[in-house]
C-alpha cells in the first residue's frame, strides 16, 4: 500500500479516476502518469486490489517535482467527488460499538461485535445529495462513522497483527431509516442499505498516518453540533474488529468496514424529542484525520 497518502476517487470524463490530495492541490494519477510517462494506478480500487502504492508514491513525487506545475494539478474545489472506494466487495457494519451509544438506547454491551451488512447500492460520495425514500420509510437518522479499508487479503488474523491488512480510514455515514430497520421483524438490513445509504469520503487516509483507535468523531445537522465523542470509546478496537470478523470471513483487498457509532443519534433521544431528518437538511461528518464528509438531504 502507499504511505504518506491521502487519495480519493474523483470523476473524470464520466468515469471515476484516483485523485492524491497534494500542498498544490488535487493530482488527477492517471492524467499525470500519461503526462511524466509514468505507471500508476488508475482507481482507487486498482490501487487497493494490485498493492501499487510505491508506483503511486513514485508519480506524487515526480509531479510534485518537476519544475513546471503539473498539468494534471486541478483545484480542489473543482473536483467532483465519488465514493471513496466504488466496489467493495463487501461492506460490514459493526452496530452497537461504543459504550455510550449502546447507554443512551438501553441496550447491553454486547459481548462480540454485533455485524451487518450493506450493498453497493448504498454507497454516495462527498458533496452528494442522498434522496430520502419517503415512500418506505420516515425515521431516518445519521451514525456517524470511522471506515476501516482492507488493503490485503485477511483470514484468521490474530488481533497483534490484524491492522498491517488495512490500507487505511475514511469517514462514512452508516445513514439508517430507524423505523425499517427496528420494525420489520428483528433484522437491520432492510433500513440500513437504502440506495445512497453509505456516504463515504471525502478522503481515504493512508494507514501509516492515523491511529484509529483516538479519533474525535463529530456529525452536525443543519450546522448544530449533534454527535461529539472519540473513537477511545470503542468497545471493540479497529485490531478486535479485523480480527473478528478475518476469523468468521476472508477479507478481501477494498472491503470496508463502517465500526459503529457514538451516541448522539436521534434514536438516543427521548421519544417525544426525537424529531428525524427531513428533505433539506445539510449533514456533516466528521472523524480528525480522515476529514469532513458533507451531504444534503433531498
Ligand atoms: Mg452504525
Amino acid at each position: 500500500m502507499a504511505n504518506r497518502l491521502t487519495v480519493l476517487t474523483m470523476r473524470c470524463n464520466g468515469d471515476f479516476c484516483l485523485g492524491v490530495k497534494t500542498g498544490k492541490g488535487i493530482l488527477n494519477a492517471p492524467e499525470a502518469a500519461r503526462l511524466l510517462r509514468m505507471h500508476a494506478p488508475s482507481t482507487v480500487d486498482d490501487l487497493l486490489q494490485n498493492e501499487d502504492g510505491p508506483s503511486l508514491n513514485a508519480l506524487v513525487d515526480a509531479a510534485l517535482q518537476s519544475g513546471t506545475p503539473c498539468a494534471a494539478l486541478v483545484d480542489e474545489a473543482n473536483v467532483e467527488f465519488g465514493p471513496v472506494v466504488t466496489r467493495p466487495g463487501k461492506i460490514i457494519c459493526v452496530g452497537l460499538n461504543y459504550r455510550r451509544h449502546a447507554r443512551e438506547i438501553n441496550l447491553p454491551i454486547p459481548k462480540y461485535p454485533v455485524l451487518f451488512s450493506k450493498f453497493n447500492n448504498a454507497l454516495s460520495a462527498h458533496k452528494s445529495a442522498i434522496r430520502l425514500p419517503v415512500e418506505v420509510a420516515t425515521k431516518f437518522d445519521y451514525e456517524t462513522e470511522l471506515v476501516i479499508v482492507m488493503g490485503k487479503r485477511a483470514k484468521n488474523v490474530n488481533e497483534a497483527d490484524a491492522l498491517f491488512y488495512v490500507a487505511g480510514y475514511c469517514t462514512g455515514n452508516d445513514f439508517s431509516a430507524r423505523d425499517l430497520q427496528l420494525d420489520r421483524g428483528g433484522q437491520w438490513m432492510i433500513g440500513k442499505t437504502l440506495d445512497q445509504f453509505a456516504p463515504l469520503g471525502p478522503y481515504l487516509v493512508t494507514a501509516d498516518q492515523i491511529n484509529p483507535d483516538k479519533l474525535k468523531i463529530e456529525c452536525k445537522v443543519n450546522g448544530e453540533t449533534r454527535q461529539s465523542s472519540n473513537t477511545d470509546d470503542f468497545i471493540f478496537n479497529t485490531a478486535q474488529i479485523v480480527s473478528y470478523i478475518s476469523r468468521h470471513m476472508t477479507l478481501e483487498p477494498g472491503d470496508i468496514i463502517f465500526t459503529g457509532t457514538p451516541e448522539g443519534v436521534i434514536l438516543g433521544h427521548p421519544k417525544e424529542k426525537q424529531v428525524w431528518l427531513k428533505a433539506g437538511d445539510n449533514i456533516v461528518c466528521s472523524v480528525e484525520k480522515p476529514g469532513e464528509l458533507r451531504f444534503d438531504l433531498i
